[in-house]
């Protein structure tokens, strides 16, 4: 199942305030391990889709908003692995439909839009039930890919990395982190940057997270899992809320270093750890790793925002 996916690859990244400062800093490229299926999305949808097949499931349901990375990535993953798809869509629908949704068509994925309100319903058994009644026997998949299935997956994350010291990473509903925090030793130390304005309170998300899957019956490869903190000032006003400052850095950073990163995640955790890199957060000597999880697809719809502003 794997064998398609290149393993991730370390890019180093020298600059003048990495050396000032003496640390090492690399980038993990998730971003480039498939055109269509990669990022964490990848990694959050590996053990579901097996979960799927194993149970001799032949359709996907899973929902996101109209520029979703996950919604993207499971369609391909869909046509990829032989599995049909139905995407449940926040919102009106709208015509022409965008680039991710028409992307998610020529896949062979299934349109469904379900109003506001109705979408906030998403995780109820009622929900579900209507649906699994509408569509038959559907897995169904949690918006994001966000499930214990999600949190195994990304403990994988990280299997072929290069040695460091501390790890960065970009975080919406900690499941990619929680499965990082889980296959990392005590020496290490784990970084979470909260994309949502006030993300405080995914401390307590990303603990619920560990504990359940440390009651669950699924592997874990060590038992004490590394010290993390999670570093909730560079949201940007929330989801999906970018700025000038924001975009000159995504610029820049892919002019001097050659990756281009999402301005929903990546940019703002690149951001945050070169801004913590000035103001002393990281040791001398650290070896830095900045996961980029991918979801450039994405970067579509925050343009579209900004010419229609
Ligand atoms: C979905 C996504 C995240 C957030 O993942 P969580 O597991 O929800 O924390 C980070 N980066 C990118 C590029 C994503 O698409």
């Amino acid at each position: 199942m794997t064998s398609i996916f290149l393993p991730p690859s370390t890019q180093k990244i020298d600059s003048d305030i990495t050396q000032s400062v003496g640390v090492e800093m690399s980038v993990l490229r998730l971003d480039l391990m498939h055109p269509w299926v990669n990022g964490n999305k990848w990694y959050k949808l590996k053990y579901n889709l097996l979960e799927a097949k194993e149970r001799n499931f032949t359709t996907l349901l899973t929902f996101g908003g109209a520029y979703s990375n996950h919604i993207f990535a499971t369609a391909a993953a869909g046509k990829l692995f032989g599995l049909n798809t139905i995407g449940v869509i926040r919102g009106e629908e709208t015509s022409p439909l965008n680039s991710t949704l028409s992307f998610a068509v020529q896949q062979g994925m299934q349109l469904v839009y379900l109003d506001r309100k109705t979408y906030r319903q998403r995780n109820t058994t009622e929900l579900q039930t209507e649906l699994r009644e509408r569509f038959g026997e559907v897995f169904i998949i949690p918006e994001g890919g966000s499930n214990l299935n999600g949190v195994r997956g990304c403990m994988e994350i990280l299997a072929q990395a290069e040695d460091f010291d501390v790890v960065c990473v970009a975080c919406g509903t900690g499941t990619t982190f929680a499965g990082i925090v889980l296959s990392l030793s005590q020496q290490k130390r784990a970084i979470a940057f909260p994309i949502l304005k006030n993300g405080a309170f995914l401390k307590q998300e990303i603990e619920t997270l560990l504990q359940n899957y440390l009651s669950a019956d699924l592997p874990v490869p060590t038992k004490s899992s590394c010290a993390w903190e999670l570093v909730c000032d560079y949201h940007f006003g929330g989801y999906a809320k970018v700025n000038d400052e924001l975009l000159k850095f995504s610029q820049q950073f892919q002019q001097m270093h050659g990756v281009t990163l999402d301005y929903v995640y990546t940019a703002k955790m690149f951001y945050g750890v070169m801004d913590l890199l000035k103001q002393g957060f990281f040791r001398k000597g650290d070896r830095i790793l900045l996961i980029h999880t991918g979801g450039l697809q994405g970067n579509v719809g925050i343009k579209e925002k900004l010419i229609k502003a």
